[in-house]
C-alpha cells in the first residue's frame, strides 16, 4: 500500500465529465489499496473570470479581497471532486486551504506555504477516506485567506506531499508529461521520458508553466518523487523527475534538454544614472522593499561618470515597481530618463550538458541572428541561457532553437 497525492489542472477539471474522470482513476487507486489524497485546480477559465471580475469593480485590486475571491474556484471544484467520489461509492472529504491549515506568509496573491498541519488528513485516510485539497489557497497567520500565485495548485500538491511522506506525487494534466518545449509552440516537440531535478527547477524558472516552480523547489528540497502525466490518458508514465547526478559527460546525452520561454516580464531601464558605489542599491533597494521580485539584472560599463542600468520584473508589477522610481529614487539618483517596455520576451535553453560542451552560447546567437533577431539582454547561469528579445519573435526563436540544437521527435 502507498500514499499517493494526485493533482489535477484545471482542464482536468473543467467540467462534471472531466471531474467524474477523475473520481474513476482515483476509484482505480482506491482499489489497488492505495491511499490517495487528491489536490484539484479551479475549472479551467474560472480563476481568470475571477481577476476580470475584480479588475472591474477595481483596476489594479486590493490583493487581500482579490485572494478572497479567486480562492473560490478551488473551493467549487472540490466539492464537485467529493460529490464524484460519493458517487463511486468511495468515502471522500473535500477541505480548503484554511481547513487542513495550510499555513502561509501574508504575501497575498503570490504567497508562501509556512507549515501544513497534516493531523486531519492523516486521520481521514486512517478511516479509509479519499481527501480531496484546494489548490493554489492557504491562510495567514491571523487567519486571511492567502493565494500561491498562478500555476500554485502544483506546489499545494508537492508540499502535502511532502508533509504526508507519500511514496509518490502525480501531477496530472493536459500534456503527458515534460516535453524538450511546449507543444502548443513546437508540434514536434518530444516528450522526455525523465529529466533531472536541476534541469525542471531551470526550466520552471524560465517560465515552462508545466509546473510552478516552488513545486520543484519544494519536490527537491524534500526528495518527493514527482511525476508529470496526462489525465486523458488512462496509459503512460508520464515524466519523472529524477535526483539522480547526471553531470552529462555520457556523449550520447543531449546537450540542451528543453527550450523555455516567458512573455509575463517587462523591462525597467534607468538611462544616465551616477556611475558610482551604491548606485545598484540605491536603485534596486526600494523596489525589493516593495516585495517586487526581480529577475535579470544589467549594468553597463560607466562612460563620461555615468552608466545605464536594466532589470526585469514581472509584467503586473511594472507599473508599481516604475511608479517607485520616479517617485522615491529619482530625487536621489537624477537619472536622465526611466522607461518601461512589457513587449518582451525571454526565452531560454536549459541542460546540464552544457557544463561539459562549449559553444552552446555562440550556436544560440548565431541561430538568433540568422533570422533577424535582436537580443537585448543576456543572463547565463551553469546550465542555463537566456535572452530576452522582442515579444513578437518569440515563437519563432523557440522553433528556430529547437530545431538548431535538435530537439524534435526522433
Ligand atoms: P494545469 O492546468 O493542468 O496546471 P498548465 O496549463 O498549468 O496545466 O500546464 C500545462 C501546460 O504547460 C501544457 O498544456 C503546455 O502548453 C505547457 N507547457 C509549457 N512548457 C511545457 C513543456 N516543456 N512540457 C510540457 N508542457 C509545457
Ligand atoms: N487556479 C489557479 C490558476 O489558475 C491555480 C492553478 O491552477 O494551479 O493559476
Ligand atoms: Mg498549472
Amino acid at each position: 500500500m502507498a500514499l499517493i497525492v494526485q493533482k489535477y489542472g484545471g482542464t482536468s477539471v473543467a467540467n462534471p465529465e472531466r471531474i467524474r474522470n477523475v473520481a474513476k482513476r482515483v476509484a482505480r487507486y482506491k482499489a489497488m489499496g492505495h491511499q490517495v489524497v487528491v489536490v484539484v485546480s479551479a475549472m479551467s477559465g474560472e480563476t481568470n473570470r475571477l481577476i476580470a471580475l475584480a479588475k472591474e469593480i477595481m483596476p489594479e485590486p486590493d490583493p487581500r479581497e482579490l485572494d478572497v475571491m479567486v480562492s473560490t474556484g478551488e473551493q467549487v471544484t472540490i466539492g464537485m471532486t467529493a460529490l464524484a467520489l460519493m458517487e463511486l461509492g468511495i468515502k471522500a472529504k473535500s477541505y480548503t486551504g484554511t481547513q487542513v491549515k495550510i499555513l502561509t506568509d501574508d504575501a497575498f496573491t503570490k504567497a508562501r506555504i509556512l507549515s501544513i498541519d497534516e493531523a486531519n488528513i492523516k486521520r481521514d485516510l486512517n478511516d479509509g477516506y479519499v481527501v480531496v485539497v484546494a489548490g493554489f489557497q492557504g491562510a495567514d497567520a491571523n487567519g486571511n485567506i492567502t493565494t500561491l500565485g498562478r500555476g500554485g495548485s502544483d506546489t499545494t500538491g508537492v508540499a502535502l506531499a511532502a508533509a504526508l511522506k507519500a511514496d509518490e506525487c502525480q501531477i496530472y494534466t493536459d500534456v503527458d508529461g515534460v516535453y524538450t518545449t511546449d507543444p502548443r509552440i513546437v508540434p514536434e516537440a518530444r516528450r522526455l521520458d525523465k529529466i533531472t531535478f536541476e534541469e525542471m527547477l531551470e526550466l520552471a524558472s524560465q517560465g515552462s508553466k508545466v509546473l510552478q516552480i516552488r513545486s520543484v523547489e519544494f519536490a527537491g528540497k524534500y526528495k518527493v518523487k514527482l511525476r508529470v502525466l496526462s489525465s486523458f490518458e488512462d496509459e503512460g508514465d508520464g515524466t519523472l523527475i529524477t535526483f539522480e547526478e547526471n553531470e552529462g559527460n555520457n556523449m550520447e546525452d543531449p546537450i540542451i534538454s528543453g527550450i523555455a520561454f516567458n512573455r509575463d516580464e517587462a523591462k525597467i531601464t534607468v538611462l544616465g544614472v551616477p556611475d558610482k558605489p551604491g548606485i545598484a542599491y540605491q536603485i534596486l533597494g526600494p523596489v525589493a522593499e516593495a516585495n517586487i521580485d526581480v529577475d535579470m539584472i544589467i549594468q553597463n560599463t560607466g562612460a563620461d561618470g555615468t552608466t545605464d542600468f536594466t532589470f526585469t520584473v514581472h509584467k503586473n508589477e511594472m507599473n508599481k515597481a516604475l511608479s517607485i522610481l520616479r517617485d522615491k529614487v529619482q530625487p536621489h539618483i537624477h537619472a536622465r530618463e526611466i522607461n518601461g517596455d512589457d513587449k518582451i520576451a525571454k526565452v531560454s535553453v536549459v541542460g546540464v550538458g552544457m557544463r561539459s560542451h562549449v559553444g552552446v552560447a555562440s550556436k544560440m546567437f548565431r541561430t538568433l541572428a540568422e533570422e533577424g533577431i535582436n537580443i537585448q539582454m543576456i543572463s547565463t547561469s551553469e546550465i542555463k541561457i537566456a535572452v530576452v528579445i522582442e515579444e513578437k519573435y518569440m515563437e519563432l526563436a523557440v522553433r528556430v532553437l529547437h530545431k538548431a540544437f535538435e530537439l524534435e521527435e526522433a
